[in-house]
């Protein structure tokens, strides 16, 4: 198996200034390419610092991949750097010249001198020039004596555009042998230490390999095989899978699922059902999340946002008295405010959240607590929730819409075998 170490190139990294999400990008298209990737680092812009931890990688691994600076001011330093590190040199591009000229010609703006710069790629025997789609950097690969570096721009528009058009294809040719496939089963209301007590056993499992991890209010197993192909990566998951669904059973909310939104859009489309929301403390999250899935208005109807008492009451028609006996925070306003939204929008599931966002408790009602009410055909029924104690008012805004988007699942595979 061939071994990869990862440099991202530029000191506003090292300064916290932008998150390094080129690194996440090439160690998820590495793995999937059956690269093994042994190390990641990240080097200021100092050739020296640079040119160190290139030769030290080149010694350990057969590729290097870098990403950033390929500008075109002085302290851009990658092509220089990795050249002499593998002994190139490089040249003038008359042809590459005239595309960066060109670039600049089409934005309507003359070229700035220094961007000539950029003309200048790796030449001879082992060079492989990329070209930059989305700007003017070109990428390359370079290689000699059985080892291989490929610099590509930091942009992640640029780097992503160069890495599918041209440094993928090149990575399946020369260093890939055999997949290594993912599936992400997605669990909701069982936390991490108690999914994977249920699964104990598997977590020893070589090929595919088990992995538990912890999400906001979530906990997802990752299944990982390493196989020639990928059918025959998908045959080596397919009985630790159905093990796990047999184990966790409803916990489980959907496979490979971006999050539970994306499962509960996707469900709604499959049954033809539309929601409506009244939000108090999550204040149009539930709305925005759901939202956040393309195609989200075949099966949205409407997002009331009824913050105040006067407005659960004028829109939603929540009582006075219910107001005055239980508080707006109570399952008795959960429940109006749900029937209220449903005589509203007419949708098949309607769902209202009342709670305390934090921090700090309202009057004896800790932070944390909500109400969720869900109206449909079948009538009106509430649920009284609690994230964690002590938990942020950002955590809790969100979880208490996961508890919200999961109940519509709950709600929509009631009556279907075929949940998920
Ligand atoms: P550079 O090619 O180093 O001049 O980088 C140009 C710009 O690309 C930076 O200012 C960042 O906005 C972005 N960038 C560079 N490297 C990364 C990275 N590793 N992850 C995310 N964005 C990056
Ligand atoms: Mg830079």
């Amino acid at each position: 198996m061939y071994s990869c170490e990862i440099i991202s190139v530029g000191t506003e990294l090292l300064l916290g200034d932008i998150l390094d999400t080129n690194q996440r990008y090439l160690s998820q298209e590495a793995a999937a390419l059956g690269i093994a990737v042994l190390k990641r680092t990240t080097v200021g812009d100092n050739i020296e610092r640079l040119s160190r931890e290139i030769n030290s990688a080149l010694k350990n691994n057969d590729l290097v991949l870098l990403t950033g600076g390929l500008g075109p001011t002085a302290d851009d330093i990658t092509k220089e750097a990795c050249c002499a590190c593998m002994g190139f040199e490089l040249k003038r591009d008359e042809k590459i010249l005239r595309k960066i000229e060109d670039y600049f010609k089409n934005k309507g703006v003359v070229m700035p001198p220094t961007n000539a710069k950029q003309a200048d790629v790796p030449f001879g025997e082992g060079a492989n020039v990329f070209d930059n789609t989305c700007g003017t950097a070109p990428g390359a690969a370079i290689e000699k004596d059985g080892k291989c570096v490929v610099f590509m721009p930091g942009p992640p528009r640029e780097m992503q555009a160069m890495f599918e058009k041209s440094v993928r294809p090149f990575l399946i040719k020369k260093y890939s042998d055999g997949v290594i496939l993912s599936h992400s089963v997605r669990t909701v209301g069982i936390g991490e230490s108690a999914m994977a007590e249920r699964v104990a056993d598997l977590l020893d499992s070589k090929n595919p390999t088990v992995a538990p991890y912890a999400k906001e209010g979530e906990a997802l197993l990752r299944v990982t095989a390493r196989a020639e192909s990928r059918e025959d990566a998908e045959r080596l998951m397919a009985p630790v899978l159905n093990e796990i669904f047999k184990r966790l059973g409803d916990k489980i909310y959907d496979v490979d699922s971006s999050g539970l939104q994306e499962t509960v859009v996707k469900l709604l489309k499959q049954k033809n059902l539309k929601v409506a929301f009244a939000e108090s403390c999550t204040a149009g999250y539930l709305s925005k999340r759901l939202t956040d899935v393309p195609g989200a208005s075949e099966v949205f109807e409407c997002g009331i946002v009824s913050y105040s008492n006067r407005i659960k009451m004028k829109v939603l028609g929540v009582k006075k008295e219910t107001l005055e006996r239980y508080g707006a925070v109570s399952a008795q306003c959960a429940g109006e405010m749900a029937a209220g939204v449903r005589r509203i929008s007419g949708a098949d599931i309607c769902v209202s959240v009342t709670g305390v966002a934090g921090p700090g408790n309202d009057g004896d009602i800790p932070s944390g607590v909500s109400y969720i009410g869900v109206c449909t055909d079948d009538g009106v029924f509430t649920e009284r929730f609690e994230t964690k104690k002590d938990s942020a008012r950002e955590y809790n805004r969100y979880v208490t819409s996961s508890r919200a988007l999961d109940l519509i699942r709950k709600q929509i595979c009631k009556n279907s075998s075929n949940s998920v």
